[in-house]
C-alpha cells in the first residue's frame, strides 16, 4: 500500500512539476488556453484598469489630492512624496518634471490617493492621475476601474429618476461599449484619449447619481456579447419610433447584425420624441455660400429626397435661385449648425417669413438602445434583459 501510495504521489509531484514550469515559462498549455480563449483575453482586459489621455501637451497641470495620497515614479514605483491632503502644481520645463517647484528624476509620476479620489483642474476623477513628460510637454492618464468610468456614464447618459431595470440596462450597454472600445483600442500608452469634445466619455464624479451606482453595482461586469466577442452597442435618447440600421450612420463597413432597425413603441411618452427648430434664412444663405454653394435665394428645403429604411433623411434638396444643392445630411448639419437638428427622423420643413420652420422626432443617431424606450419599457414592467433584447437582438447577456 505504501509503495502505490508513494508511486501516486511522485505521479501527482512530476505532473504538478511539469505544469509549474509551463505556466512559468509562460508557454504551452497554460499559456495557449489564454492565447487562444477570447473571451478569457477580455475578462484580463475587463478586470484591468482603462487608461484615459485626459490632458494632453501641456507645460502645467493642477492636480489636488482629496484626501491622503502618494505620489511615486512610474518607472520603478519609489515613493517621491506622500501627502495627506492638498494641491500639486506639477510643472515642466527642458530639465524635466517638478512637483510644486520641487525637480523631481522621474519622467513618469502618479498621483495615487490612498481610497479618495483626485481632482485635475477643476474636475474630481476616480482613479489615479499618471503625469507623463514627453517632448518637453506633459500628458496626463486618469486611469480608473471600468466600473467606475460606468458609474460617470450612466449618470450622464440617464436620469436618476429612470427605472431600475432600464438603468441597470444602460449600465450593461455602457460597460459592454467602453470594454469594445478598449479591446479595439489602437494605443498603446493609454487605451482611449478623453479630451474635450465628440469622444469624451469620462466626465469624472459630477455625473454620477445614486440609481445609476445602485445598477452599475447590481450587474457588475455584466456585458453583451456576439458571436464570442464583446458587442458594439451604441445608445442614444430617443428612437422617435424606429432605430437606425448601423451602416447608415457609420457605414457599409459596420456589418453588426444586431444594428439593425426595429420598432419601438415605448418612447413616446419621452420627453425627446418630438421637436421643432426654426433656422434663419440668412444663416442658411450665409453658411451655404461659405461652404461653396452660392444660392441666390432659396425658396424650399425638401429634408426626404434620399431617406433610409426606418424614415430618416440621407439627402436634403435644397431649390436655389442658382439651381438645385443636393447635400448630405452631415453637409446639410454643417450648414445650419450640428446641434440645430436633433435627430434625421421624420424630417419636415416649411418656409416662413425669413426663416424654415423643421419638425422632427427623436433625438440622437438612433443606432443601438433608445433611453427613452428602455425607460418604457421598464415602466411597463419589462426587464433589463427583455430591454436589452429588444434593443440588440442575437446578443448574449453575459454571465460575470
Ligand atoms: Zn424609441
Amino acid at each position: 500500500m505504501k509503495t502505490i501510495f508513494l508511486a501516486k504521489y511522485l505521479i501527482f509531484m512530476l505532473f504538478l512539476g511539469i505544469f509549474v514550469f509551463l505556466l512559468a515559462s509562460g508557454c504551452g498549455a497554460a499559456g495557449s488556453f489564454a492565447m487562444n480563449s477570447g473571451r478569457s483575453h477580455e475578462e484580463s482586459v475587463m478586470s484591468a484598469p482603462i487608461r484615459l489621455l485626459t490632458v494632453c501637451g501641456v507645460k502645467s497641470v493642477a492636480i489636488s489630492a482629496l484626501g491622503p495620497c502618494k505620489i511615486v515614479s512610474g518607472e520603478n514605483k519609489f515613493q517621491i512624496m506622500a501627502l495627506k491632503a492638498g494641491d500639486l502644481e506639477i510643472t515642466c520645463s527642458d530639465k524635466g518634471l517638478s512637483v510644486n517647484g520641487d525637480s523631481v528624476s522621474a519622467a513618469i509620476i502618479r498621483v495615487v490617493p490612498d481610497g479618495g479620489k483626485i481632482k485635475i483642474g477643476e474636475i474630481v476623477f476616480r482613479g489615479i492621475a499618471e503625469i507623463r513628460y514627453e517632448k518637453n510637454a506633459m500628458n496626463v492618464i486618469n486611469e480608473l476601474g471600468i466600473e467606475e468610468l460606468v458609474m460617470s456614464q450612466v449618470g450622464r447618459e440617464v436620469s436618476s429618476g429612470f427605472k431600475p431595470e432600464a438603468l441597470k440596462a444602460q449600465a450593461i450597454a455602457a460597460r459592454t461599449f467602453v470594454l469594445h472600445e478598449k479591446i479595439h483600442s489602437k494605443f498603446k500608452v493609454y487605451d482611449l484619449k478623453n479630451l474635450e469634445g465628440p469622444g469624451k466619455i469620462y466626465f469624472g464624479t459630477v455625473t454620477e447619481h445614486v440609481p445609476g451606482n445602485e445598477a452599475v453595482e447590481a450587474t457588475r461586469g455584466i456585458t453583451l456579447r456576439y458571436g464570442g466577442e464583446t458587442a458594439f452597442t451604441p445608445y442614444f435618447s430617443n428612437c422617435g419610433g424606429y432605430t437606425e440600421d448601423v451602416t447608415e450612420v457609420w457605414g457599409t463597413a459596420s456589418k453588426e447584425p444586431y444594428l439593425s432597425p426595429v420598432p419601438c413603441f415605448f418612447c413616446k411618452p419621452g420627453e425627446h420624441y418630438a421637436w421643432q427648430t426654426e433656422i434663419a434664412k440668412a444663416h442658411i444663405l450665409a453658411t451655404l455660400n461659405a461652404a461653396g454653394y452660392p444660392a441666390g435665394d432659396i425658396s424650399e428645403i425638401d429634408p426626404n429626397y434620399e431617406i433610409s429604411k426606418s424614415g430618416r433623411t440621407k439627402t436634403v434638396r435644397i431649390a436655389a435661385d442658382k439651381g438645385k444643392i443636393t447635400l448630405s445630411l452631415n453637409e446639410f448639419r454643417s450648414i445650419v449648425g450640428y446641434n440645430v437638428l436633433r435627430s434625421a427622423r421624420s424630417l419636415t420643413c416649411r418656409p416662413r417669413s425669413g426663416t424654415f420652420y423643421f419638425t422632427g422626432k427623436g433625438w440622437g443617431h438612433g443606432v443601438g438602445m433608445c433611453q427613452d424606450g428602455a425607460n418604457g419599457m421598464a415602466k411597463q414592467g419589462h426587464s433589463y434583459k427583455e430591454i436589452l433584447r429588444r434593443y440588440y437582438p442575437g446578443t448574449e447577456i453575459s454571465s460575470r
